[in-house]
């Protein structure tokens, strides 16, 4: 049955009410188990089992699987550069499992059919379980293999440049398409702080920006609640609020260090450690609801576009963060315009289904029949859109329009703290063109059909019109 708007607006389905009673035993004691969730009555299961932070955890890594009951032989995804940084000596520490390792060389190295088959077909003498040496793509790889051949895995994080490690979907590049595909969690996530202190900036950086993200996905998913009936769990939602916050706090220790004292080194290999907890905790988040809707909105579909078209140019792409972090600003500028004066915007027409499906086909190129078969190519009209707007407008007043407000002071903070941490805030820092940054806010929505900052604005009307004004006004730093 779908909740009335007067249940909607409850306090208990406000994130602040279950952050203020989310002790710390709370996901501790939920780690490796399914239990019944007091905010919305389902059952949620976080698969992980641990997560160990230890400057030793690559050599002991034998130790702490032998203590989780691991055993047989397993293989060691990684690349040369991870290989370097902790592969060998994970595969010294890991020795009582007959380790073999795997290595990937391809230097455009995504998670697609082509990492996947190649990663298969070194697992002929079936391993009984995988262990991935590296940060996203490693793992995306490792864990969808996993899966297929239901076994375990243990990810051993060699930056905090990512969500995903503790995700239980797999977000996979196939036939050029970013999809998200099913998946497994790693039982137990190792790592190291100083390993994740000595990975290159940008990678921090981009880790920082895929914790931003979720103060778009957080509101874009209350929001989603309101407007479409989606399901949606406070509890989840407050841990993830938690997480953005005690990472806003990090931002100033995460940045290079020059003449490096032993203090500020110490302080570096806290907050990476720290954005490694927070990134972990919006992974699990994932795990628990079973989708990656807490942590993913428009921030990551304007990415999701933008990465497509790396690919289709054969481009070598960049970090996810990165686009992710950009995606994050643009939203915030996104939800600033389109609720300026803390009312709803005026309704404009929507785009006619003819010039969308060719704006589509434009964009999307040999994906666009795929992306047109997942997208209706009119928005909500009439009375059902009347009836979502009446919800929408019930959440701004009751939450939106304070949310909000918060954007004017925190989206120039957030720009200057991915700055001074080593990361781009505009996408013609990534080489992107203005025509791509209008592509990627007027088109990322037909990744996924899913509510998010983008399908607001094109319900009203706004979309087309804010996306050439960003991207026109981006380069310039007319924007933010
Ligand atoms: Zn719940
Ligand atoms: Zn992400």
């Amino acid at each position: 049955m779908l909740a009335s708007l007067k249940t909607k607006l409850r306090e208990e389905n406000h994130p602040e009410f279950w952050r203020e009673r989310i002790d710390h035993d709370l996901l501790p004691d939920w780690m490796g188990q399914t239990k019944t969730c007091p905010a919305c009555g389902r059952s949620h299961t976080i698969k992980t089992k641990a997560m160990i932070k230890d400057k030793d955890s690559a050599i002991k890594a034998g130790h702490y699987l032998q203590d989780m009951k691991m055993s047989g032989r397993c293989k060691v995804i990684m690349d040369p550069v991870t290989r370097a940084v902790a592969g060998d000596t994970l595969m010294e520490g890991l020795k009582d499992f007959s380790p073999e390792a795997v290595i990937f060389e391809r230097d455009d190295l995504h998670a697609d059919e082509q990492a996947l088959g190649t990663l298969l077909t070194a697992m002929s003498d079936k391993p009984d379980f995988l262990v991935s040496c590296g940060s996203g793509t490693l793992t995306d790889i490792t864990r969808y293999n996993a899966y297929m051949a239901g076994i375990p895995f243990v990810a051993y994080a060699t930056a905090a440049s990512v969500d995903g490690f503790a995700s239980g979907s797999t977000p996979l590049i196939v036939k050029g398409f970013k999809t998200t595909y099913p998946g497994i969690a790693p039982d137990i996530i190792l790592y190291d702080p100083t390993v994740l202190a000595a990975a290159p900036q940008k990678m921090i950086a981009a880790g920082f920006g895929d914790v931003l993200a979720k103060i778009i996905a957080l509101i874009d998913w209350r929001l989603a609640f309101f407007a479409e009936d989606e399901a949606y769990c406070p509890l989840i939602a407050g841990l993830v609020d938690q997480a953005v916050a005690s990472c806003l706090d990090l931002a100033e220790n995460l940045t290079a260090l020059g003449k490096t004292d032993h203090q500020d080194q110490i302080k570096k290999e806290e907050a990476c450690s720290q954005l490694m907890e927070a990134l972990s905790l919006t992974g699990i988040a994932m795990q628990m609801m079973g989708s990656s809707r807490p942590a993913s909105g428009s921030d990551h579909h304007i990415s999701h576009l933008l990465e497509m078209r790396d690919i289709q140019r054969h481009k070598k792409g960049s970090l996810h963060g990165d686009k992710v972090g950009i995606g994050t600003l643009i939203g915030m500028t996104l939800y600033m315009r389109l609720f300026e004066g803390r009312r709803l915007p005026l309704q404009k027409p929507p785009l006619p289904a003819h010039i969308w499906e060719k704006e589509v086909r434009r964009v999307y190129g040999p994906l666009a029949e795929q992306a047109i078969a997942k997208n209706d190519p009119l928005p909500p009209q009439g009375k059902m859109w009347e009836t979502q707007k009446q919800s929408i407008e019930a959440a701004m007043e009751a939450f939106g329009y304070n949310y909000v407000d918060r954007f004017s002071k925190l989206l120039p903070e957030a720009r200057d703290h991915i700055t001074a941490i080593g990361g781009p805030v505009r996408p013609d820092q990534l080489g992107y063109s203005k025509q791509d940054t209008y592509d990627a806010i007027a088109h990322g929505k037909e990744v996924r059909p899913k509510f998010t900052t983008l399908r607001l604005a094109e319900r009203f009307g706004w979309l087309y019109d804010l996306a050439e004004e960003i991207a026109d006004g981006l380069p310039a730093g007319r924007i933010y």
